[in-house]
């Protein structure tokens, strides 16, 4: 069921070349504004760009973490921007878009994390965009629950906080995060009664039984939604796929998750933690 190391077929990608993805790329651009579709090299940033969507990177460019899955820069990021949350809003109104998507990178050199800005972005998007709906990808603010709940306080519709892979190669994949932090920030986040959403990467060189425990982690945290998809090495320096999932054993996957409890799992080989993000929300209100 599995393919080492050459990259199979479905794993193909559309081309960028519509004349609304260059509409995207140009009104992101002129805003100073960043996403992760670019900045995380997405391979479906045709698809989603193409079809007026996109995910927001706030709190620049630059993470404090380097996680050896990630394309992100890292390093010293600069000053905050306080009016990146207008900007982020102002984009939003333009492209018309309905559900935003925006995830930060890590801050961890501010003394709140970044959980102002956050406040601020949230606070604005709903502001300019009467009626959005809102999901935020966020980090895990080195588990100070107080700083997630001035995010919760902020009322996004949805909070993400991915685990990205499973327990045991994390510490060899994640830069700093912890396992447990993770479950830690999520289950508070279901506690308070927001829809809690987490995302893992597949063929790192995990198994399927710690698939399903990771599965049965996050259920038992109150994580309502799942993402499920390939990992890809952005660069020559970044980890190596150690193996491609089949999109057969990606829908294994799903129907084990819907089994085990979360409303919706979105599980294949390009499936991110934003794809078809509008998709859950819908499921969840219905
Ligand atoms: Fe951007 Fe998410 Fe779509 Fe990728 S899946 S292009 S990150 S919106
Ligand atoms: Fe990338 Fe890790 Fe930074 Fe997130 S915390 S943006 S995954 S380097």
């Amino acid at each position: 069921i599995q393919q080492r190391r050459s990259k199979p077929d479905w794993l193909k990608i559309q081309l960028p070349n519509t004349s609304e993805y260059s509409w995207m790329h140009k009104t992101i651009r002129d805003h100073k504004l960043h996403t992760i579709c670019t900045s995380g090299k997405c391979p479906n940033a045709a698809e989603c760009w193409g079809a007026g969507t996109a995910t927001f990177m706030i709190l620049g460019d630059t993470c404090t973490r380097a996680c050896k899955f990630c394309n992100v820069k890292t390093g010293k990021p600069g000053p905050v921007d306080f009016k990146e949350p207008f900007r982020i809003a102002r984009s939003i109104q333009i492209m018309k878009i309905k559900h935003a998507v925006i995830t930060s990178v890590d801050r961890d050199d501010l003394p709140d994390g970044g959980a102002g800005v956050w406040v601020e972005t949230i606070k604005k998007v709903k502001e300019v965009n009467p009626g959005i709906t809102m999901e935020v990808l966020i980090p895990d603010f080195q588990g100070m629950t107080n700083l997630v709940d001035q995010i919760i306080d902020a009322e996004p519709e949805v909070i993400s906080h991915n685990v990205e892979t499973v327990r045991r190669l994390t510490p060899q994949i994640r830069s700093r995060a912890k396992y447990d932090v993770s479950l830690d920030v999520l289950k508070h986040i279901a506690g308070r009664g927001v829809v809690a959403k987490s995302g893992i990467m597949l063929g790192l060189g995990e198994t399927q039984e710690e698939v399903l425990e990771t599965m049965d982690d996050l259920v038992n945290q109150g994580v309502k939604v799942l993402t499920i998809g390939q990992y890809l090495q952005p660069s020559a320096v970044h980890l190596e796929v150690q193996e491609y999932i089949t999109p057969e054993q990606f829908k294994i996957y799903e129907i084990e998750g819907l089994k085990k409890g979360f409303k919706f799992v979105e599980s294949g080989p390009l499936v991110r933690s934003s794809y078809h993000a509008e998709k859950h929300i819908n499921a969840l209100n219905d």
